[in-house]
């Protein structure tokens, strides 16, 4: 198969230990940035003044993976809502307690059973869970359905490699590199278009699915203006993966060939692309936008954190295009060549995390 149709596996519950790596990782990101939203949801939330009889209070997580991160942001919003909803009792006194229904949606793939296994208990989870396979770029949910959806470091998971970077006979032919690490300008480009080809989509299926003054809470990762991907120490670990590739066709375990036809389906934007990705849907009006440093962006990462973080994150995805055999193999000679060369995070420039508040008008 070839990559440029595949769709966009991802960590997965085949190796839960080395996705414990990936999630803590995100959530050191999610943890230093949530309290402006909050602070946000709760001065500017109106769902519940323009709907006193309200009783059902709808939220959907889009890319909710296998847990636990997806739980936090949930719990976090409904604390938020219900904090809100007790703040003016005398006019909700009439009003049933509000319940909270959680929509979880990832790809068809995803190990939903993991996901609703390892779901806090009652009587601390407070919700009633539905779990939504599909792809987020399309609608998932029914129109006018959901009053808060939230997304955490996943729409830089394309919908696809964008065909020409795999085409040698295209400008933005990407050589032998494994993913966009801006070296070559037309296939930033390429992957820039179906970014923002994708975010269009994505953006508009959330407009149709949320309520009118309803929120979208988006959390992900981001480069500043003027940096490449290949100067960020991820950016430098996926070049490095290439390498390995590179060496291991040499020893003939796989080819030249089939690593010119592999690219990851991953684009982090600049700043700047982002906000004019999310500006072109006029549904939505941006309400807070926030740029945050990762809190572990500078910190020195051990070897071993790294490995088993790129290897949750792509292991399905290689096994996928080169085979079985090769994953083992290609994160042994990975471990190896960084313990030759260890990243020095201190020089690498840095990538961001965004948190952004949408409105849907
Ligand atoms: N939000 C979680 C998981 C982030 S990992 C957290 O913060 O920990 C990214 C998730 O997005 C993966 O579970 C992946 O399967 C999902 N994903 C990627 N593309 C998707 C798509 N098109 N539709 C739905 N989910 C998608």
């Amino acid at each position: 198969m070839s990559t440029s149709s595949q769709s966009y596996p991802m960590s997965g519950g085949d190796d839960q230990h080395s996705y414990i790596h990936n999630s803590s990782y995100q959530k050191a990101g999610i943890d230093g940035v949530q309290e402006k939203a909050r602070q946000y949801i709760l001065e500017n939330l109106d769902l519940l003044n323009m709907n006193p009889n309200l009783s059902t209070f709808t939220i959907a997580d889009f890319g909710c993976s296998i847990g636990p991160n997806t739980f936090h942001a949930v719990q976090n919003i409904i604390d938020i809502v219900k904090l809100k909803h007790l703040k003016k009792p005398q006019e909700n006194s009439r009003v049933a307690p509000l319940e909270f229904q959680v929509y979880f949606n990832d790809l068809p793939n995803n190990d939903f059973n993991t996901l609703f296994r390892t779901q806090p208990p009652s009587p601390k989870q407070e919700y009633f869970s539905v779990g939504v396979p599909g792809s987020f770029y399309g609608r998932v949910l029914p129109r006018n359905s959901i009053h808060i959806g939230n997304t955490f470091f996943t729409t830089h998971w394309l919908s696809k490699v964008p065909e020409e970077v795999c085409d040698k006979n295209s400008l933005a032919w990407n050589k032998n590199y494994i993913h966009c690490n801006n070296l070559i300008e037309e296939v930033t480009e390429a992957y820039k278009v179906q970014f923002e080809k994708d975010m269009g989509v994505f953006l508009k299926a959330r407009a149709e699915e949320l309520v009118p003054g309803g929120l979208m809470i988006t959390l992900g990762q981001c480069l500043p203006d003027g940096v490449a991907m290949y100067e960020t120490w991820s950016g430098i670990v996926k070049d490095t993966i290439g390498d390995c590739l590179q060496d291991m066709a040499t020893l003939g375990v796989t080819t030249e060939e089939k690593i010119e036809m592999f690219n990851l389906p991953v684009y982090f934007p600049q700043v700047s692309e982002l906000k004019g990705a999310i500006e072109q849907n006029r549904s939505f009006t941006i309400e807070m936008m926030e740029i945050v440093s990762h809190p572990l962006e500078a910190v020195q990462l051990s070897n071993n954190f790294i490995t088993s973080m790129y290897r949750a994150i792509l292991s399905t995805v290689i096994e996928r295009h080169f085979g079985h055999s090769v994953v083992d193999e290609l994160f042994r000679q990975f471990a190896k060549k960084l313990s030759e060369h260890p990243i020095d995070f201190e020089k690498c420039k840095k990538q961001m995390v965004y948190h952004i508040v949408l409105r849907r008008k």
